[in-house]
């Protein structure tokens, strides 16, 4: 594909705050947007040129996507497989490709894709039944960690096995679903990585972004975190491993597991743009969301290096209440979402503080 020139029109899939960031990132870069999202309301919508008001899957939605859009992307990993398979159907161009989608939206497809082209995780099996499950927890030992295979987020769908007795009970709780079983990681700190492929294979990574959750759902990132030398080849080697396994083209978040002496360990990937990547839009010169819609407009990959180091911290819920006391503070930006109701726990904005030397 010819890069796309200033003036097209870059379709999403999604219309929550991913997809209202990356649209004003195209905007700026000259493109229109449209957006497929069910609720027209959506914080995305309100910033683009377009909405297509229907399920992901919608046949009708998608055509008219198709006729709109130049290129067409997704802002979160659930969108049903079959839109993309719809949309290539319908000769749209998208971008990453169906096969990112399939294999991060399914924990043992994703951790046997990992292995395979050479990114560590930790000891898995998988299970379809309750006793499936309990000989899956018998081969990895307890604890583990039960999960979905899918549609788990933010720490949702998965639960500790203390005991090899409660596996049956865990495997019901978590809705007799299929599942993957974790040996736990013994990490030191939560790390991520973002990089980016372009559609000419260029690989640019951002520096490492240090990570802190309460309750399964990130609450700040600081980047570039502090990190040697070694764990930043690391982390550099498993992104590229990734991006050309999947002949990937956007931007990716990679989220790691340091482990005591330095070895990172891959937990999971998302095939997008990423929260523990908010920090670049006031750390770098080019941030996570103008990168992606260079990539998948086939323009060349801008610069990763960071020029601030940044503390991101999300504002959940009624947080973002304060907002007139956040926008006082003098070095930091605030980024708000626009979202009408501010429910508990709920992603509403982040603001990013420039670190002190
Ligand atoms: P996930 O939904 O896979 O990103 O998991 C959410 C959080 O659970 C991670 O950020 C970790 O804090 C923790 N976690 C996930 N998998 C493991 C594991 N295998 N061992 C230890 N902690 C884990």
């Amino acid at each position: 594909m010819s890069p796309l020139p200033p003036g097209s029109t870059l379709g999403i899939l999604g219309g929550g705050q991913l997809g209202r960031m990356l649209a004003l990132a195209a905007a700026r870069l000259g493109f229109d947007v449209v957006i497929l999202e069910p609720e027209p309301d959506c914080p995305a919508a309100r910033v683009s040129a377009h909405v297509i008001a229907t399920a992901y899957d919608d046949p009708e939605g998608l055509a008219e996507l198709a006729r709109l859009a130049h290129v067409v992307t997704f802002e979160f990993e659930n969108v049903p497989a079959k839109a993309l398979s719809l949309l290539a159907e319908l000769g749209a161009e998208t971008a990453p490709g169906a096969r990112a989608l399939a294999t991060a939206q399914d924990r043992v497809i994703e951790k046997t894709f990992l292995n395979a082209v050479g990114a560590p995780t930790v000891a898995f099996a998988e299970a379809d039944t309750a006793s499936g499950a309990i000989e899956a927890v018998k081969r990895i030992g307890v604890p583990c960690l039960m999960k979905t295979r899918r549609d788990g987020y933010d720490g949702k769908g998965q639960a500790w096995v203390e005991h090899l007795a409660n596996a049956e009970a865990v495997f019901h709780r978590l809705g007799d679903r299929p599942v993957i079983i974790e040996a736990p990681a013994a990490f030191v700190r939560e790390l991520s990585i973002i990089a980016a492929r372009s559609r000419a294979g260029e690989i640019a990574v951002y520096p490492i972004g240090e990570n802190h959750h309460e309750n399964g759902v990130l609450r700040r990132t600081l980047a570039p975190a502090t990190a040697s030398q070694a764990i930043i080849d690391q982390a550099e080697r498993i992104a590229a491993q990734i991006l050309t396994g999947l002949n990937y083209v956007g931007v990716m978040g990679i989220e790691l597991f340091e482990l005591e002496g330095g070895r990172l360990l891959v937990n999971e990937i998302a095939p997008r743009v990423h929260n523990t990547g908010h920090w670049t839009q006031d750390g770098c010169e080019v941030d996570q969301f103008e990168q992606h819609v260079r990539a998948v407009a086939g323009w060349p990959l801008g610069p990763t290096r960071a020029h601030t180091q940044i503390e991101m911290e999300n504002l959940l819920g009624d947080e973002v209440e304060t907002w007139v006391k956040l926008a006082a503070e003098s070095d930091a930006r605030l980024h708000l979402y626009g979202k009408r109701e501010a429910k508990a726990g709920r992603k509403m904005g982040h603001i990013n503080r420039p670190m002190p030397d």
